[in-house]
């Protein structure tokens, strides 16, 4: 009898925000009135993914249990786990706690504009591709730069596209490529695709994004990100 396919979702909330220059980490912050996590985990509890990982940061378990999970009444999150130093640990960490479910959703806590419809897109392409990542076509120009930054060479915008999350494998494959880019002390991979692409078999396809699918990274990004918002909830009314 075959068993039917599970997707766990790996939440990331365990950075510190320094770019943020606030007293609060970021996921924890609040964007008109509620927490930017609150609205990232709103996206998957309304998802077809079967449970969430909350990768949190040292000691914050019992908050983010209490003001956030209970708070909000996420069914779905089945654990919390204390994630890492850097971001390739708390990968690493979620990784080890979905155990055994067939694909795996890696979802930075701080993209809150996620949708279940997008989520819905990666979990349709993971299932036909084995590897994919949520990423749109770049709008600007890039330059390859040197030391002293004088443009050295323009790559083709055509063939570049700029990572989003979430980053959506087989489980036990990607689980198994961290492990090895652990063993092997390289900490010089940016975001889950490269690690499947240096210490796994796949090759990893892109999943069209949104542009509103931004990472709130500094403070101008929460100004952007009420407008996102505000442009949202006006989509759902008539
Ligand atoms: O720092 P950055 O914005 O690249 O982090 C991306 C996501 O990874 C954020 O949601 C952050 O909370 C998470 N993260 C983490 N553990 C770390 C560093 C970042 O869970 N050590």
């Amino acid at each position: 009898m075959k068993t039917k396919a599970t997707t766990a979702a790996i939440v990331l909330a365990a950075g510190k925000g320094s770019r943020m220059h606030m007293d609060i980490q970021k996921q924890y912050a609040t964007i008109l009135g509620k927490p930017v996590i609150a609205y990232t985990l709103d996206a998957f509890e309304a998802s077809q993914v079967d449970d969430i990982i909350l990768v949190v940061g040292e000691g914050e378990i019992p908050f983010a249990r209490k003001q956030i999970v209970d708070h909000f009444g996420y069914t779905k999150v089945s654990q919390i786990v204390t994630g890492g130093k850097e971001r390739y640990e708390s990968v690493y960490k979620g990784l080890c706690a979905a155990k055994d479910s067939t694909y795996a959703l890696i979802h930075d806590g701080a993209r809150a504009f996620i949708t279940p419809e997008l989520i819905a897109q990666c979990i349709r392409d993971v299932i036909a591709y084995d590897a994919c990542v949520m990423a749109v076509p770049v709008k600007d120009t890039i330059k390859i730069v040197d030391e002293e930054q004088y443009s050295v060479s323009t790559p083709d915008r055509k063939v570049m596209w700029q990572m989003q999350t979430p980053q959506c494998f087989r489980l036990p494959e990607i689980r198994e490529a961290y492990r090895r880019m652990l063993e092997s002390g390289d900490n010089t991979m940016t975001d889950d695709a490269m690690v499947m692409e240096k210490y796994g078999s796949r090759r990893v396809k892109m999943t069209m994004g949104s542009y509103e699918n931004i990472k709130l990274t500094t403070p101008g990004d929460f100004i952007l990100g009420e407008a996102i918002l505000k442009n949202m909830n006006k989509a759902q009314k008539p």
